[in-house]
């Protein structure tokens, strides 16, 4: 896969800036992480934006495009311990379900890789149907604890 170093240069530039620019999770939302299998909820920064942007690298939008990956209508995004979350669509939900990729990073034990087992499920599998697309909606919670 090519062009895996340039999707984790991407992975790691977007995360200094969820770092710098976002916040740390709440009390009760560390409390979700930790419930969704989080090692180290202190370490999560989400940024709300207006809209969740695709990497400026031609290669990695056309890839983008063709799984029907990172469209308009994407309300959540992790990137290792950074979360984007689209403007007015935080719930619980969705942050679970976020929070359930931070644990799958955690568990890759580096963003390559993560994106490397990632982007090949997506690519064998479809984006709904990639097995780490499946264990994080299976870990959605309703509510804060
Ligand atoms: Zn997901």
């Amino acid at each position: 896969m090519h062009f895996l170093a340039a999707a984790t240069a991407w992975v790691e530039q977007q995360q200094t800036v969820i770092s710098a620019q976002g916040r740390r999770l709440s009390h009760a939302e560390q409390a979700l992480a930790e419930a969704v299998g989080v090692a180290q909820p202190q370490n999560v920064y989400v940024l709300e934006v207006p809209v969740i942007t695709r990497p400026d690298n031609a290669e990695l939008a056309a890839i983008c495009d063709q799984f029907g990956f990172l469209t308009e209508d994407t309300i959540g995004l992790t990137l290792g311990y950074g979360i984007y979350i689209k403007q007015g669509y935080l719930t619980s939900r969705l942050l679970s379900h976020e929070l359930r990729h931070v644990h799958q990073y955690e568990q890759a034990g580096s963003a390559q890789a993560f994106l490397s087992r990632y982007i090949t499920e997506v690519m064998q599998f479809g984006y709904l149907d990639a097995p780490y697309e499946i264990d994080a909606r299976s870990q959605e919670r309703e509510s804060l604890l």
